[in-house]
């Protein structure tokens, strides 16, 4: 099928009314394309997911009119898959365990001959303070985080990538300068839970053979992490489309927590799918 499309909630809580765009938004386009819409739940962090917030997304979905094929793939069953790309990485020496805290990073990061830490799309740009330890063993350590040595990888590819985003209506390259001293060695599996969302997400969308990633444009700059990601593990690239953010009445873009805005309380109160398309200009 030349068009496969997903939406990837986390179970951590209410679907709002960001995510009803996005999740139509994608659905109305595999439509027009006469593609395939797909659901993953994204329930890798076990301490946040709850079976009834799982639930209510698809509860709520089905209630927008939205129907997805089954079966629906939960990344909380994919550890395997994550432990061999991971496996991969390590044999070929572009990870490395990480025992650094947040506040270590952030002391090192700060400190007087490095000036203000620097931000990437990850928070501050990890430091390096592990990175040159001699790596042990033929598969990654256990119960610690394993980082991305972001030059070694660019090494690895020797060469610049890209990606078109038709949600922007751009064509972004993004330069090995750009990925060391603005992304950094970024987590690749955090150590409570043996993998990342950047890990995750592209390895489910290449198993799901998801033609057209459509997501907001918060997860522009990870894109940049995942073209890396895809391009390592020698994965398709799929097409973006990075969408706009719906926005509460202040601007600020909506959160888990703005309940005030979850699809299940406009329901509640009595709105109709039809209502929900229109306060997203859908
Ligand atoms: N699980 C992510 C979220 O809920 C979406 C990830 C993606 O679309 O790539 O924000």
């Amino acid at each position: 099928m030349s068009f496969i499309t997903r939406f990837a909630p986390s179970p951590t809580g209410p679907l709002h009314l960001g995510h009803a765009y996005s999740a139509l938004l994608a659905y109305d386009m595999a439509q027009k394309a006469d593609g395939a819409f797909l659901l993953r739940i994204e329930d890798i962090d076990r301490s946040r997911a709850r079976e009834h917030w799982e639930n209510q997304i698809y509860d709520d979905l089905a209630w927008l009119g939205i129907r997805w094929q089954e079966p629906v793939m939960r990344q909380s069953e994919r550890q395997p898959d994550y432990t061999a790309a991971l496996d991969d990485l390590w044999a070929r020496g572009l990870i490395y365990p990480c025992s650094c805290t947040r506040a270590d990073i952030a002391a090192a990061a700060s400190a007087p001959q490095e000036g203000a830490p620097l931000l990437g799309p990850d928070g501050v740009i990890y430091p390096g303070t592990c990175r040159d330890f001699p790596l042990e063993g033929a598969t990654p350590p256990q119960n610690v985080a394993l980082r991305l040595n972001m030059r070694k990888a660019c090494d690895a590819l020797q060469k610049d990538l890209s990606f078109s985003d038709s949600g922007m209506a751009r064509e972004t390259t993004v330069s090995a300068d750009e990925l060391i001293h603005g992304v950094g060695d970024i987590v690749i599996a955090r150590r409570d839970m043996g993998t990342s969302y950047h890990l995750s997400v592209v390895l489910d969308d290449a198993a799901q053979e998801v033609t057209h990633v459509i997501r907001g444009e918060d997860l522009f700059d990870a894109t940049k992490i995942h073209i890396l990601l895809q391009s390592l593990l020698g994965l398709e690239q799929p097409q973006y489309h990075h969408h706009r953010l719906i926005r509460d009445e202040a601007g600020k873009r909506l959160a888990k927590r703005d309940d005030a805005r979850a699809i299940s309380l406009f329901r509640a109160e009595g709105a109709t799918p039809q209502d929900i398309r229109e306060m997203v200009g859908l």
